[in-house]
């Protein structure tokens, strides 16, 4: 029998789908075209996940201005409602995707969040504030990749 690509004296029939590296059980991941070694399965990164760093800078720049422009807004607003804090997070995590060219993902989402809360901190926001900016910020850049 032949022995496992990934580890050496363990025999396997079985190889991969799409380089036909011979893989054991603990290296098969299943897909729905069949058993892929784990080299191939991974996902090929999206155009909108690999940020240059131009873009990240794009993104920081504006994600800066619309956390510090939002936050001085907030702080001038009579009444202070929750979800505006959201809807703060959401607008920087909207000039970060614009900023980098329209780019999502955990990049763009740690810019934008780190905006949050930094500006957040600086202007003096409460804790609760600044984490709900952060959650603003997700709903519009997302965790997700390949999107
Ligand atoms: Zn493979
Ligand atoms: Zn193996």
């Amino acid at each position: 029998m032949p022995e496992c690509s990934f580890h050496s004296g363990v025999e396997t029939e079985v190889s991969c789908m799409e380089c036909g590296r011979y893989i054991c059980p603990k290296d098969m991941v299943p897909t729905p075209v069949g058993y892929k070694c784990p080299i191939c399965a991974k996902p090929a990164p999206s155009q909108y996940i690999l940020v240059k760093p131009k873009q990240a800078a794009g993104a920081a720049v504006l994600a800066i201005l619309a956390a510090y422009g939002g936050g001085l807004l907030l702080i001038v607003m009579p009444i202070h409602f929750l979800f505006i804090t959201a809807a703060w997070g959401a607008l920087v995590g909207e000039a970060a995707r614009r900023g980098s060219g329209g780019h999502r993902g955990p990049i763009i989402a740690g810019i934008a969040g780190v905006a949050v809360v930094a500006v957040g901190l600086l202007l003096g926001f409460w804790l609760l504030d600044i984490v709900l900016g952060v959650i603003g910020v997700m709903l519009v850049t997302g965790w997700g990749w390949g999107r």
